[in-house]
């Protein structure tokens, strides 16, 4: 038996009773009117007869609520409400994009669903939106240690060794800067910045970081003023080769740009500056819930799953050029 033999990802009926235990752990919840309590499972019901399917389709999970006398699904309220395709794929796609540890593009899930390519896309970027975590609270707390650096994605002068890097090309067209926090052994949390600034990197280090961690960094300048607030700052200089000092390094962060970049460039290709957000959110989901972590493939899937809820995009987005 292999993952892939699990009865939820070719059974209908079996899709929605893996959802409806992952999402109602007490049982069904009326989306309209928020009764837990007493409700109609309604089988047999099917769709109008239409040419394609003259006896209509069977309606899966169809459930009526005692108190409004509305009917739902677990779909309803979920990013799984936005597409027609059938819950089983849904779960086929998110289990895909939470165990390839570069992501999977839209054009592989066009193939390995056999759905179109347009969906695999939709289907992609709303399984982005449920893997964005939302955390509030900080990372690090005292005598942990935050790693922070940033990247380029989408630019030559990313690949260059820091000290080698032109500082005018940096940034330039079609730079787009990453910044990203990491805390050793815990989770991380990348950001889209339009620059460096000590001005920029302020704000998003005290709101994500707890000041009594041990703050890690590069000599970047962004880093120096703002590091005073923190209970301890290091900096090593990657322009002298200085790349370990005792415990002062910035390894973990670097460790995750590699996989972020093998992922950006090898299966993504050109990601849209506008989406880049959706890619960092995935890309920090695998690697907040990775296995050395112990979370294994399906328990990242159960995680991604927990956060389809309330989730839906709120304006339409439309494949770019580069279909990133
Ligand atoms: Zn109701």
């Amino acid at each position: 038996m292999s993952v892939l033999s699990r009865p939820y990802f070719y059974d209908e009926a079996a899709a929605f009773e893996h959802v409806e235990a992952i999402l109602w752990p007490q049982g069904p919840v009326c989306p309209a009117c928020g009764n837990m309590g007493k409700h109609y499972k309604l089988t047999g019901v099917r769709t109008k007869p239409s040419k394609k399917n003259p006896e209509g389709i069977e309606r899966h999970g169809l459930y009526k609520c005692a108190e409004c006398r509305k009917q739902f699904t677990v779909r309803m309220g979920t990013i799984f409400e936005e597409s027609h395709l059938p819950l089983h794929k849904w779960l086929q796609a998110v289990h895909l994009m939470c165990s390839s540890k570069k992501g999977i593009s839209a054009h592989q899930l066009h193939r390995v669903l056999e759905v179109t390519y347009k969906t695999a896309w939709f289907l992609a970027h709303r399984i982005r939106e449920a893997m964005r975590s939302g955390e509030l609270s900080p990372m690090g707390a005292k005598g942990k240690f935050v790693e922070a650096d940033t990247t380029y994605i989408g630019g030559k002068e990313k690949s260059k060794h820091v000290g080698k890097r032109n500082p005018k090309a940096i940034g330039g067209v079609g730079k787009q800067i990453v910044h990203t926090l990491v805390e050793r052994g815990g989770s991380v949390r990348s950001h889209h910045v339009a620059d460096v600034s000590g001005k920029t990197l302020g704000p998003l280090l005290f709101n994500n970081v707890d000041r009594k961690s041990a703050l890690m960094t590069d000599t970047g300048g962004g880093y120096y003023r703002v590091g005073k607030a923190f209970a301890r700052h290091e900096m090593v200089d990657h322009s002298k080769d200085e790349y370990v000092r005792g415990d002062a390094y910035s390894n973990t962060v670097e460790n995750y740009f590699s996989i972020l970049k093998r992922g950006v460039t090898g299966v993504y290709q050109n990601i849209s500056k506008h989406h880049l957000h959706r890619y960092l959110a995935e890309f920090d989901f695998r690697y907040t819930n990775r296995a050395a972590r112990g979370i294994d493939d399906n328990a990242r899937a159960f995680l991604a799953l927990s956060g389809v809820r309330g989730r839906r995009l709120t304006y339409r987005v439309s494949p770019g050029v580069s279909g990133a």
